[in-house]
């Protein structure tokens, strides 16, 4: 098992045609290079979980997602590593073909569960899964340990000369981890990428910290909702890969990128701006796609 090593991690500056018209300079956190399974913000929404399930010696982890779940896979990974035994509870009945994902978790030796839409919502836990010994990660790893530990993403970089952070929100974990290691001058936007509603807001918020930068979160690029995908996406993510040199996921960064882009080209940056983006990983995913789908 390969150990979580930040020194790929690095910041690269981008040059798409849109931020130098808009006269704005376009940096990258690649926090994908971190893994090639525990990728991008999962390790570090991850951490202090798994610290306190070392220091508590608990018995087990148990955590939820879907069957696509960038998080099951990276909890599998981080608990094959430290040796603790762990538990996926997956959104929907079993099926006749395991996805790529899955089989790659069970691979690790996570246990699979699968419930039922309905019981998954209602976060129902399997009889013999609910245990004291037990850590329970809410999916995404949500919640303020994960929050603090997203925060950790900028660790070691110079990250005051920003004035905009952008990230992708799933569960929003990372986008108030960002706003807490921000600085008031500094605006932290989040980008949906499912049809999240008001709700969302009401979800970070209490994670997020006064004082520091203005979160704003804007809702216009989930392009259908939570993994839904149009042509003109994936004929964004071959163009930014052929201009940038980066390559995105279909799920949370493509639409990062594509928002991004969108949002240059209609002028929402002051020319002069420093924006650091952040690239959270993910490409796993695009395993579902079929092949040939994507130039890289
Ligand atoms: C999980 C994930 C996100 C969403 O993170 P949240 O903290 O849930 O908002 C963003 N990007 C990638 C690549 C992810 O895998």
């Amino acid at each position: 098992m390969l150990v979580p090593d930040n020194t790929p991690v690095c910041i690269k500056t981008l040059s798409p045609p849109a931020a130098e018209a808009a006269k704005v300079t376009l940096d990258v956190l690649r926090a994908d290079l971190l893994h090639p399974v525990i990728s991008g913000n999962k390790w570090y929404k991850l951490r202090y979980y798994l610290e306190a399930a070392e220091k508590k010696q608990v018995k087990m982890i148990v955590t939820f997602g879907g069957a696509w779940s960038n998080h099951i896979v990276a909890t599998a990974a981080a608990c094959q590593w430290k040796h603790i035994p762990c538990a996926g509870i997956i959104r929907g009945e079993a099926p006749t073909h395991v996805s790529a994902t899955l089989q790659e978790a069970a691979s690790y030796g996570m246990q699979l569960h699968f419930l039922s839409r309905e019981d998954f919502r209602l976060k129902k836990i399997p009889a013999g899964l609910d245990h004291p010994d037990h850590l329970i990660i809410p999916e995404g790893g949500y919640g303020p340990d994960g929050a603090r530990g997203a925060a950790t993403m900028l660790d070691g970089f110079e990250t005051k000369k920003y004035t905009h952070l952008i990230c992708a929100v799933g569960t929003g974990t990372m986008v108030a981890g960002l706003q807490q290691r921000s600085s008031p001058h500094q605006q932290v936007i989040g980008i949906p990428v499912l049809k999240a509603g008001p709700g969302i807001e009401d979800q970070i918020l209490p994670l997020t910290m006064k004082g520091h930068g203005q979160l704003q979160l804007i809702h216009d690029y989930h392009f259908g909702g939570y993994a839904k995908k149009t042509d003109s996406l994936i004929r964004f993510m071959n163009e930014w890969y052929d201009t940038t040199s980066t390559p995105s996921d279909l799920v949370y960064t493509g639409k990062m990128f594509y928002a991004v882009n969108d949002l240059l080209q209609k002028d929402f940056f002051p020319a002069g701006s420093h924006i650091l983006l952040i690239h959270s990983g993910g490409l796993q995913g695009n395993a579902s796609l079929p092949k040939g789908t994507l130039n890289y």
